[in-house]
């Protein structure tokens, strides 16, 4: 193991030589504090380091150990639940033992070595296993059964295997390689967290990640497996959307990665996500989260680690066969924390003095995400749907960041903060925003919805995209230069806008919308369309099929509940009714 000493500290970065035998991104422990650090370049004897904790008071001549490993994860029984700092230290264990402030030096295991899991078997003595092979789980919470695999690299015959109460370090399995080697097998696991865990097979994205929300999944939706951006600026509703996509996306775990602003930004969403409310569950929706938070006070290495701390725990549920959703909030902070570190190894910087590599670590964070079949021989499959958000300094999406990200995300969802203004929620601009996923999801929506619905979704969008050049028009001749048709479109889409779209997070029924009824309240709004259009036809009124009875009935229907659907036959008799009336009282 490389021994070697400071020679310069700059910051969060220190220099050490005598680290020839050293590797890059080895995990070295600094000063006699015992600081934890990565290495970040190596030439010749001399090493670049990055040193995660508080560096004040160090100084050439003081020791540089390397541990000869790379900056990994543990992972097993005990990560649900937990909140860790961006490079897994268990932030409420630290507290507790430690204080407010982390402690430089503190060594505690990321994960509880004490505590004892019910470990329960499924496979045998005698038979074979190989990486990624379920061979027994626990409940880890009452929602998460955690499943056990066999660490990659390792293949041969079960010789024993014990059912009962265990600590994560203890062996609960033995297995024989071909070649004799014997493996004792524990729940817990190790992985660097810079390289992706192995799959069999990534796969295209071919159904949704349903969400509930009606402007995601009808106009933008995100495919299970897919990647998303939402940008942030402050008060358009970031917060919101992200606990009701933590809340009601079809995802059996949640991981949170926050790189706060300001200290009590981080703190904020460290009090409020273990108060959310899990509707799926009853439970508190800790019950299937990690979070790992990153607060200003802690240096901008730790931060620049979390996300990958935080897809490296994304990628282990997904082995068991999970769907897992992952947000990074705010990928911004997290490129800034890149962009500091890199101009203390005084590297050539780019565009907006980030790194030249700045895209690839976006791509490469993204890329992680995706639909795949797992290792293990029982072909199961997982996902990964990453959404991350950028804010960008003054909300300008043209810098190097917000580009980098889009160029690799096939969803975004532009948030805006005129329509936050309006009291328009979730304030998703449907002009701004996009999902390249439509046209591989169709399929599904086809099977799984309505042979009707990419018509109705096309449909939407067309007219929303009508109303705003037709509010152009009125904005320079007013709305009487408009033809009945004309104006009756401005009227269905401020339906669309008002009675879809618009949706309240904090109405126990409006608050999630099942496909099957966001696809009848489409259909009901356009049905609406259609038949106030024969009406017009047939000589009736424009304000009496803008003053129709029915269109009280249309605008709550978000709150029928989902086990009330056959209301929408109601409604849809009544306007059928009611435009027959307006057509047979216009004819007389
Ligand atoms: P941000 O995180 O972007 O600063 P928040 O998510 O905290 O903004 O939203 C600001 C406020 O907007 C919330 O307190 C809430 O009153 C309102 N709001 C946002 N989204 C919704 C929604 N879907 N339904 C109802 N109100 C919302």
């Amino acid at each position: 193991m490389a021994q070697g000493k400071i020679v310069k500290v700059a910051g969060s970065l220190i220099v050490a030589e005598g680290m020839s035998s050293a590797r890059m991104f080895d995990v070295v422990r600094v000063s006699r504090h015992r600081l934890i650090g990565e290495i970040l370049e190596l030439r010749g004897d001399r090493a670049s380091i990055q040193v995660y904790e508080e560096t004040s008071g160090l100084g050439p001549g003081e020791p540089v150990e390397s541990t000869g490993a790379p900056l990994s994860l543990e992972l097993g029984p005990g990560l649900i639940e937990s909140i860790f700092d961006g490079i897994q230290r268990p932030l409420v264990d630290i507290r507790k033992k430690a204080g407010d402030r982390i402690t430089r030096g503190i060594e505690l295991p990321s994960l509880n070595r004490e505590k004892e899991w019910d470990f329960v078997p499924v496979v045998k003595p005698g038979d074979k296993v190989a990486s990624g092979d379920v061979i027994g789980s626990v409940q880890e919470t009452p929602v998460v059964l955690h499943k056990i695999m066999v660490p990659y690299g390792i293949e041969g015959v079960v010789e024993s295997i014990e059912q009962g109460s265990f600590k994560i370090e203890d062996t609960i399995a033995v297995v024989k390689g071909e070649d004799g080697q014997v493996h004792h097998l524990s729940m817990l696991q190790r992985w660097p967290v810079r390289r992706g865990r192995p799959y069999k097979e990534k796969l295209s994205p071919q159904m949704p990640m349903v969400t509930g929300q009606r402007v995601i999944d009808t106009l933008f939706p995100i495919a299970s497996g897919g990647v998303a951006a939402i940008p942030g600026p402050f008060g358009s509703g970031k917060t919101v959307v992200q606990h009701q996509l933590a809340k009601w996306a079809d995802a059996d775990i949640i991981v949170y990665v926050g790189c706060g602003e300001r200290g009590n930004e981080m703190t904020d969403v460290l009090m409020e996500f273990p108060q959310l409310h899990d509707p799926k569950t009853g439970e508190t929706l800790m019950k299937r989260t990690v979070l790992i938070a990153n607060t200003s006070d802690m240096p901008v290495a730790a931060r620049e680690a979390s996300i990958y701390t935080g897809i490296t725990i994304a990628e282990y549920f997904r082995d068991m066969g999970y769907r897992v959703a992952i947000m990074a909030d705010s990928t911004s902070r997290w490129a800034e924390a890149l962009r500091e570190m890199s101009g203390r190894l005084e590297e050539m910087p780019g565009e907006e003095g980030y790194p030249a590599y700045l895209s690839s670590r976006i791509a490469e964070f993204y890329e992680r995400a995706g639909q795949v079949v797992c290792l293990g021989s029982d072909g199961r499959q997982g996902a990964i749907s990453a959404i991350g958000a950028v804010s960008p300094p003054g909300g300008d999406i043209s810098e190097p960041v917000s580009q980098a990200t889009l160029r690799i995300v096939k969803v975004f969802w532009g948030l805006s903060a005129q329509l936050a203004y309006r009291r328009h929620f979730p304030a998703i601009d449907w002009l701004l925003s996009y999902s390249l996923y439509t046209d591989n999801l169709s399929e599904w929506f086809t099977d799984h919805v309505s042979p009707e619905w990419e018509q109705l979704r096309q449909r939407t969008m067309q007219i929303l995209q009508e109303e705003s050049e037709l509010e152009e028009i009125v904005r320079l001749v007013g709305m009487d230069a408009l033809s009945w048709k004309d104006r009756l479109t401005m009227e269905v889409a401020r339906s669309i806008r008002e009675d879809y779209l618009h949706q309240n997070a904090f109405d126990e029924v409006d608050t999630y919308t099942s496909l099957t009824k966001q696809y009848r309240m489409l259909r009901l709004i356009l049905d609406y369309a259609d038949k106030g259009q024969t009406a017009l036809d047939a000589g009736v009124n424009l304000s009496d099929v803008i003053s129709m009875k029915v269109r009280e009935r249309i605008g709550r229907a978000k709150y029928i509940p989902e086990d009330s659907l056959k209301y929408f036959d109601e409604i849809e008799d009544e306007l059928a009714f009611e435009t027959n009336e307006l057509i047979n009282r216009g004819g007389l």
